[in-house]
C-alpha cells in the first residue's frame, strides 16, 4: 500500500537502488499517473517512471523490501542502517528537484503567452470581421480588472475572470471568442 499522505515516498529497486519521490513537485502529485520523477540516492540523479512501472514488483516501498528481508536478520539490521542513512539526507535529494521546478515555471509562462497570443489573433479577426479599428489589446491586473456581464453577448459563453486581456480601445476584459466592447450593440 502507498501511504499518499507522505511528502516523500522511499522505495528500493534493484536497478537504481534507494529511490525517493518528492510528491510536493508539481508533475509528482498525487493522482499523476505518467513521467513521475523519482531521485535515484545512489548516483543523486533523477530517472523518470510511470505510476504503473512503480507499482509494478521491480520497485518495493522501503519498509517493504526492508521487511522481505526477515529471513536473514543481519542483512535486515545493515539494510535497516542503510535505509536510515538515506532518510538523513532526505534535502540533498530534494535539493535534486530544483532544476525542474524551474522548468516547470519556464513551461507555465510559455503556456501563458501562446494563450494570450492565440486570443489575441481571435480579438483581431472579431474586430477585422466588424470593420472595427483593431488597437491591441494589454495584459490587466486582476486588481484592475473592470466589471463585465456575465455571458458574452457575441458566443453566449459564460465569461469569468480566467482571460486577463482587456481591449486597448474599450478596456473590456477579452472573452475566448475574442469579442471585446467595440463589438457590443453593433
Ligand atoms: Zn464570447
Ligand atoms: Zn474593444
Amino acid at each position: 500500500m502507498i501511504n499518499t499522505m507522505e511528502d516523500v515516498i522511499w522505495g528500493f529497486s534493484e536497478k537504481y537502488g534507494w529511490i525517493m519521490l518528492d510528491r510536493t513537485i508539481e508533475r509528482n502529485r498525487v493522482g499523476k499517473k505518467k513521467g513521475l520523477m523519482f531521485v535515484c540516492c545512489r548516483d543523486l540523479t533523477l530517472f523518470e517512471i510511470d505510476w504503473n512501472e512503480w507499482l509494478s514488483p521491480l520497485y518495493f516501498l522501503a519498509e517493504k523490501y526492508i521487511e522481505s528481508l526477515n529471513s536473514d536478520s543481519s542483512k535486515q539490521t545493515v539494510v535497516n542502517a542503510e535505509f536510515d542513512a538515506i532518510k538523513a539526507r532526505e534535502s540533498e535529494f530534494r535539493d535534486l528537484y530544483n532544476c525542474i521546478k524551474e522548468e516547470d515555471e519556464k513551461r507555465r509562462t510559455e503556456a501563458i503567452k501562446e494563450k494570450r497570443i492565440k486570443l489575441e489573433k481571435r480579438h483581431r479577426a472579431f474586430l477585422e470581421a466588424r470593420n472595427i479599428n483593431y488597437h491591441g489589446s494589454s495584459v490587466v491586473l486582476l486588481s484592475e480588472k473592470p466589471r463585465r456581464i456575465t455571458h458574452c453577448y457575441n458566443c453566449k459563453g459564460s465569461l469569468d475572470s480566467k482571460n486577463d486581456l482587456g481591449c486597448n480601445a474599450c478596456k473590456w476584459i477579452l472573452c475566448d471568442c475574442g469579442a471585446c466592447g467595440c463589438g457590443y450593440n453593433e
